[in-house]
């Protein structure tokens, strides 16, 4: 069980987000949509402290963290129960496939050598990578890189997936391959906070959605009413534009 409460951020004067209340029950897949510049990344990066947001309080399964008096321990232990795929992959370009998603099972979880290298094989068998496992970021395509960045992702067996456009930076052909290892993460019943403007993708995946604007949570429910029948006139232009 997940629960944001009062989450705001700012930069400067004027909040990226708002009080933002949010609840995501386990298994649950949420998608958040919005325009661009609304707090749908600062969302994502306050959650785990990213960006550590001035005000709020986030728990995540058995660990709580009140951000006006959040220490260290705390921080890296809701760290630790999320996963994140980041729009440009956030790969280490001097570290193989393998490596890349060995780096946090070491130095994050303390997982021996050994055994993290076994789960990341693991894990590049199941993304369908089990031959790319000594590549270099800069020899695999997007959509592989990206794949890696979602095989890291759930090699951290992290309560939380939190996915940022992570098909946004891709070429058209890899978007595909992408959307497919995703819906197979969802079939595992993983709970994930999705970040998309694939909104085919977003009916199909989500159990419910949530649309931002100016750092607030405008309108939510599940996609047969955000995309059926939006209420707010902000939803309902921001669909027009999109769809
Ligand atoms: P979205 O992901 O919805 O496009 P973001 O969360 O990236 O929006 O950004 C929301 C707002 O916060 C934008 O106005 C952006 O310029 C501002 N912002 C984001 N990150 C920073 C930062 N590190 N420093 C200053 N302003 C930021
Ligand atoms: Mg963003």
């Amino acid at each position: 069980m997940i629960s944001i409460r009062g989450l705001t951020k700012h930069f400067g004067a004027a909040p990226v987000l708002d009080h933002i209340d949010l609840d995501i029950a386990d298994g649950e897949r949420v998608v958040v949509i919005g325009p661009s510049g609304t707090g749908k990344s600062t969302l994502l990066r306050s959650l785990n402290f990213l960006d550590a947001p001035q005000a709020g309080v986030i728990t995540i399964g058995d660990v709580t963290v009140d951000a006006a008096r959040a220490r260290k321990a705390d921080i890296l232990a809701l760290r630790r129960r999320t996963g994140m795929v980041f729009q440009n992959y956030g790969l280490f370009a001097n570290k193989t496939a393998k490596e890349n998603i060995m780096e946090a099972l070491v130095t994050v979880q303390k997982c021996p050598r050994a055994e993290a290298e076994q789960r990341a094989l693991a894990v590049l068998a199941e993304t369908g990578l089990a031959d790319k496992a000594d590549s270099f970021p800069s020899a695999l395509s997007g959509g592989q890189q990206q794949r890696v960045g979602i095989g890291r992702a759930m090699a951290l067996g992290a309560e939380l997936l939190l996915f940022d456009e992570p098909t946004s930076a891709l070429d058209p052909e890899w978007v595909g391959e992408v959307l497919d290892l995703m819906r197979a993460v969802a079939e595992r019943k993983q709970t994930m906070l999705i970040v998309t403007h694939e909104m085919q993708f977003a009916r199909e995946i989500a159990n419910r959605v949530v649309f931002m604007d100016g750092g607030k949570i405008v309108e939510s429910g599940p996609p047969s009413q955000i995309f059926g029948a939006p209420k707010d006139a902000r939803l309902r232009k921001f669909l027009q534009r999109v769809e």
